[in-house]
C-alpha cells in the first residue's frame, strides 16, 4: 500500500471515452413517454430541446462513447482530478478504515457539473445552437453551464429558483461574469412562470418550476435548446470520467479496490459518475463493493418516493419518466443542500435501485454540517452541503470499522467545495440551523398528483 495522500494522474491519462452502463444491465430501463400521447418517445420528440448527438447518447446502447478532442481540451483545465487518501480524517476518527475521496471541487465552477456542461455546450455549438436555456437551484449548474457556453461562444440563459436568487447572489454574479443572463424563477418572461406568479406572487420557486420555464423558451425558439445538469442518461454518461480516473488512481496507488463507494444523490449524476465504472468491474467479477447513495431526509426520493411515471417539471412539459419521485408538485423544505432538492431521480438509477444494485440512506442536515466541519478541520477542504451528506455516511461507516476493527477501503466523491455556502456554515456554527421533519401526509399529497400510469 502506498504512502501517498494525494494520487494524481498525468494529463495523458485523461479518459478518452465515457462508459455507458446500459448495455451491461440485466434489463433495460423503461422508456420515457410522451406527455400527451403517453407512447414511448423517439429521437424526433426530443429534437426541439436537444442536439442530435446528445439524443443519440441519451438512447445509446453502445458501451463506450468517444470524448471529442475539443471537449478533452477543456477538461484539461482541471482534469484529471486528484484522489486523496484522508489520512488526517482517519486519524481523527481513530478508524482502521482507509478513506479516499475524489475531489471535483477544483473545476472552474467548483463542482463536478462542468464534466457534462462542457460536452453539452460543445455538441450544441457544433450543431448550430445559438443559445442554451436551463434551470438552476443554488447556482452550481447554472455557473457550470455559463462557463461551458463561454468556451464555445454560445449564449446561456438561466432560470434560478427565486429563494436562491435572493439569498445566494454570489453564484448569480459568477454566471454574469461568464456572460450568462439570469432570471429569478418563477419569472414573468414565460407563460409557465407568469401563471404561477398570478396565483402565488411570493412563490419561492422550485427546480420543477424553473425547468418548465427553461423548456418553454427552448421549445418556442428554433435557435435555442435546453440543457439539464443531472437526471438524464447522457449527463450520467459524461460524469463517468470521475470513476474511470478513480479506477486508474487506485491502481497507481497500489491500493485494493474499495469495499464501499458512497455518494450523495440529487438527480444522481455524481454518484453514477463515480459508481458506474466500478459497477462494470463488479459485474465482470473483478471486485465486489457495496454502493450506497445518500439523500437528504427533507427530499428522500429513493427511500420514501414512489417508483412510477412522473413529469420532470411542474408544468408537465417534459416527457414522463419512470423514476423514484416525491411528485412533481413536491416542494422540499429549504435545506441548504440546494443541489439535492429535486422531487425526482435519474430514471436509470431508479431502475437500478429497483434491481437491487445499490442501497440508499438518508441524512439530516445538522449531522451533515457536523460531518463537514469534522472533515474540513482534518483535511482542510470545505465541502459543499451536498457532498457533506456523503461524508456523513462515510464517517458512519468509518466509526463502524472502529468498533469492528475492519480495515475497509471507503471511497466517496467530494463533488464540490462549499466556498459559496458561507451563510449556511455560519448558521450552523452559530446554532441557528435546525432539522426538518417530513410528515408522510406531505408526500402523500404530492404523490396524489402523479399521472395514472402503470
Ligand atoms: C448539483 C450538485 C449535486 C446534485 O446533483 P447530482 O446529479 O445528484 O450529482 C451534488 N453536489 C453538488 C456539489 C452539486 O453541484
Amino acid at each position: 500500500m502506498s504512502g501517498r495522500s494525494k494520487i494524481t494522474l498525468d494529463e495523458s491519462e485523461l479518459p478518452r471515452r465515457w462508459y455507458n452502463v446500459i448495455p451491461d444491465l440485466p434489463a433495460p430501463p423503461p422508456p420515457p413517454l410522451h406527455p400527451a400521447t403517453r407512447q414511448p418517445i423517439g429521437p424526433d420528440d426530443l429534437a426541439p430541446l436537444f442536439p442530435m448527438e446528445l439524443i443519440r447518447q441519451e438512447m445509446s446502447g453502445e458501451r463506450y462513447i468517444e470524448i471529442p478532442d475539443e471537449v478533452r481540451d477543456v477538461y484539461r483545465l482541471w482534469r484529471p482530478t486528484p484522489l486523496f487518501r484522508a489520512r488526517r480524517l482517519e486519524r481523527a476518527l481513530r478508524t482502521p478504515a482507509r478513506i479516499y475521496y475524489k475531489y471535483e471541487g477544483g473545476s472552474p465552477a467548483g463542482s463536478h457539473k462542468p464534466n457534462t456542461a462542457v460536452p453539452q455546450a460543445f455538441y450544441n455549438a457544433a450543431e448550430g445552437t445559438r443559445r442554451l436555456t436551463t434551470e438552476t437551484g443554488a447556482g452550481q449548474w447554472g455557473s457550470a453551464l455559463a462557463f461551458a457556453c463561454a468556451q464555445y461562444g454560445i449564449d446561456c440563459e438561466a432560470w434560478m429558483v427565486r429563494a436562491s436568487y435572493d439569498q445566494k447572489p454570489h453564484r448569480r454574479t459568477l454566471m454574469h461574469v461568464w456572460g450568462a443572463t439570469v432570471h429569478p424563477s418563477p419569472s414573468a418572461v414565460t407563460a409557465a412562470g407568469a401563471k404561477i406568479l398570478a396565483d402565488h406572487p411570493d412563490s419561492p420557486g422550485s427546480l420543477g418550476i424553473a425547468i418548465s420555464e427553461a423548456v418553454e423558451v427552448a421549445a418556442e425558439n428554433p435557435d435555442t435548446k435546453y440543457a439539464l445538469g443531472s437526471v438524464l442518461n447522457h449527463v450520467l454518461l459524461h460524469q463517468t470520467v470521475i470513476g474511470e480516473e478513480a479506477l486508474a488512481q487506485f491502481d497507481a496507488a497500489g491500493e485494493r479496490l474499495p469495499d464501499m463507494i458512497i455518494g450523495c444523490t440529487g438527480g444522481g449524476s455524481n454518484f453514477a459518475g463515480l459508481v458506474f465504472p466500478f459497477l462494470r468491474e463488479k459485474l465482470a467479477g473483478r471486485t465486489d463493493p457495496v454502493f450506497r447513495a445518500v439523500e437528504p431526509a427533507a427530499c428522500p426520493s429513493f427511500t420514501r418516493g414512489r417508483y412510477g411515471y412522473d413529469h420532470g417539471d411542474t408544468a408537465g412539459f417534459t416527457p414522463l419518466m419512470k423514476m423514484h419521485t416525491l411528485g412533481h408538485d413536491f416542494i422540499p423544505d429549504p435545506v441548504h443542500a440546494g443541489g439535492l432538492r429535486y422531487h425526482g431521480m435519474s430514471p436509470l438509477l431508479s431502475h437500478m435501485y429497483e434491481l437491487g444494485m445499490f442501497e440508499a440512506v438518508t441524512k439530516n442536515q445538522l449531522e451533515c454540517f457536523a460531518s463537514a466541519v469534522t472533515f474540513a478541520r482534518a483535511e482542510g477542504i470545505l465541502p459543499a452541503p451536498e457532498p457533506a451528506h456523503a461524508i456523513a455516511a462515510v464517517i458512519d461507516e468509518a466509526r463502524h470499522c472502529t468498533e469492528t476493527g475492519e480495515e475497509k477501503v471507503l471511497l466517496t466523491a467530494l463533488c464540490g467545495h462549499g466556498h459559496f455556502d458561507m451563510t449556511a456554515y455560519e448558521r450552523y456554527l452559530s446554532g441557528e440551523m435546525g432539522d426538518f421533519e417530513l410528515p408522510q401526509d406531505r408526500i402523500d399529497t404530492a404523490l396524489a398528483g402523479l399521472p395514472d400510469i402503470g
